[in-house]
């Protein structure tokens, strides 16, 4: 294996000791590559020899952004109704049905050239590990068809028979979960590691939420959760209960919900993007912080509610609107989405860690909420391995970078 070293390092985010704006990085820094891991971290000044130099020229680096919740599997889009809810009409649940319809339409050719091209995208952006779910096809063989697909891309599949209630079951919400957690469950639990289900009134009851999560649990799956997205209710506290590794919107969040997952392990995953493109209010992640809940922001890219897929647009979100400091936030779109999925070799730069890198064209993160945007991801390393190259035009002539 072939070393690589990344030195004169402006600000390194390692997410190492991270306490508060100013910790969690180190100045001019080196990081050295082996394979797909980190194998040294530590001052360019001390930095050992390696096959290949690479000169950040006093640039930022960051860990790869970690989006722990996004529904990359589809067909079709939702532009007509985006335009109409942005002329006045009210965001519901039940447009996931258009988009199950035309997902359902689409061949296999169709919807991987569509998944394989969003996670290029992300990549572009600076993502480096993503979570999938199904919930798209709300039919055994077509659920089965999702993850199956979303498992050619990522490790972190979730299976969300449970995303709405399908039209061909309209009123029969109970013998829709019988599905869900019979033969449904039954057939993509193969493909998934997560469990997941929409608890919100026009999706799913706590009763009915309960239900799926036991079912996925027993087939040996890990809770998550969309939860209390357009009001409150007992999702949330649900979800601690059972042990979720993620609950995730909480828009209308109660102290006795922010209490309970602050007592627990179980992540708040912010979606910045939804509040955004549904005006909805925001919540206020400054409350949570301070209550000691361990938050994380992912896109939820989907083509309802949040048709982005780009973590720096949520992290300016974040600081902009919803109390982070950007220094939070970026820890959030890293170490929190690895919480989120319960992984430590993801989300920070340590030796052991993957080697999943990202090198802004900035000085600092700061200029992630600060230049709202602005493509500002130079280059990106998955696994030790560059997919996304320096590029003259994306550099732009920022002049010196000098701090
Ligand atoms: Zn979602």
């Amino acid at each position: 294996m072939s070393t690589t070293l990344i030195t004169n390092i402006g600000e390194l985010t390692t997410n190492v000791g991270f306490e508060g704006d100013r910790s969690g990085t180190r100045r001019d820094a080196a990081v050295l590559v082996d394979g797909g891991r980190i194998a040294w971290v530590g001052s360019a000044a001390d930095a050992p020899d390696a096959d290949e130099t690479i000169d950040a020229d006093g640039r930022a680096v960051i860990p790869g952004f970690v989006d722990s919740h996004s529904h990359l599997v589809f067909g079709g889009d939702r532009a007509a109704e985006f335009e109409a809810r942005m002329a006045g009409e009210k965001y519901a649940a039940g447009g996931i049905r258009s988009t199950v319809a035309a997902t359902r339409a689409a061949s296999d050719g169709q919807l991987r050239a569509r998944l394989r091209g969003f996670v290029d995208e992300m990549l572009a952006q600076g993502t480096t590990t993503v979570e999938i779910k199904s919930g798209y096809g709300l039919s055994v063989d077509d659920e089965q068809r999702l993850v199956r697909l979303a498992a050619e891309v990522t490790t972190e599949v979730t299976f969300l028979g449970a995303h709405v209630v399908p039209a061909d079951y309209a009123d029969r919400a109970d013998e829709y979960v019988d599905l869900v957690t019979g033969p449904m469950l039954d057939a993509c639990a193969p493909y998934a590691r997560w469990i997941d289900v929409f608890c919100e009134t026009g999706a799913f009851s706590v009763a009915q939420a309960r239900r799926v999560l036991d079912a996925g649990v027993a087939k040996g799956l890990t809770p998550r959760m969309h939860a209390s997205q357009l009001g409150p209710g007992d999702g949330v506290r649900l979800a601690v209960e059972l042990g979720a590794a993620s609950v995730d919107h909480g828009t209308y969040l109660t102290d006795a919900d922010i209490a309970a997952l602050a007592a627990s392990d179980t992540v708040l995953t912010l979606l910045p993007g939804v509040e955004f493109s549904t005006r909805q209010p925001y919540p206020d992640a400054r409350r949570l912080i301070d209550a000691g809940v361990t938050v994380a922001i992912a896109c939820d890219t989907n083509p309802g509610s949040s048709f982005t897929s780009s973590m720096p647009f949520c992290i300016a979100i974040a600081v902009r609107d919803m109390g982070m400091t950007p220094a939070e936030a970026v820890w959030a779109a890293t170490a929190g989405g690895a919480r989120a999925l319960r992984r430590d070799d993801v989300g920070v730069i340590a030796p052991g860690a993957r080697a999943d890198l990202v090198l802004l064209t900035a000085p600092t993160r700061i200029h992630l909420a600060y230049r709202p945007g602005v493509p500002l991801v130079d280059r990106v390393w998955k696994d030790g391995v560059p997919v996304v190259a320096a590029s003259a035009q994306r550099r732009g002539d920022h002049g010196s970078l000098a701090r």
